[in-house]
């Protein structure tokens, strides 16, 4: 998607990447929650966990591995992360490009806001 903020950062157009492969990337989140921030995305342009369709599965499974690789590199992995999905506006969804947020680094509080 030529507009989408998330494409042009996986395209490496802007931004930074810390991580990359064939079907995912990652980079720090511009407004950190916590001390560990990372969104994950998939490549392709994926709306929202709403649109995922059946052969997006093994895409997602990945995703989860990336997450939990990258926390053992941020080296939370032992402390606690949390790998989040907000999907659609009212859960806070803002950027119209799936994301998983994974953050750590800090005592989180659940539930969340
Ligand atoms: P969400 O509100 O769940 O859609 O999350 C979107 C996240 O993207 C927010 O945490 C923003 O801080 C983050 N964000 C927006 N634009 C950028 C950008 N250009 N680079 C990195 N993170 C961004």
């Amino acid at each position: 998607m030529d507009d989408c903020i998330f494409c042009k950062i996986a395209r490496k157009e802007i931004g930074k990447l810390v991580y990359e492969d064939d079907t995912a990337a990652a980079f720090d989140d511009l407004n950190p929650r916590a001390p560990t921030h990372v969104l994950i995305i998939p490549k392709k342009h994926i709306e929202q966990l709403a649109a995922l369709l059946p052969e997006d599965a093994a895409l997602i499974g990945h995703i989860m591995e990336v997450a939990n690789a990258i926390a053992a590199q941020k080296s939370i992995a032992s402390s606690g992360y949390r790998v989040v999905v907000n999907n659609g506006r009212a859960a806070g969804q803002s950027v119209d490009h799936l994301h998983f947020h994974l953050i750590g680094g800090r005592a989180l509080g659940w539930p969340p806001g």
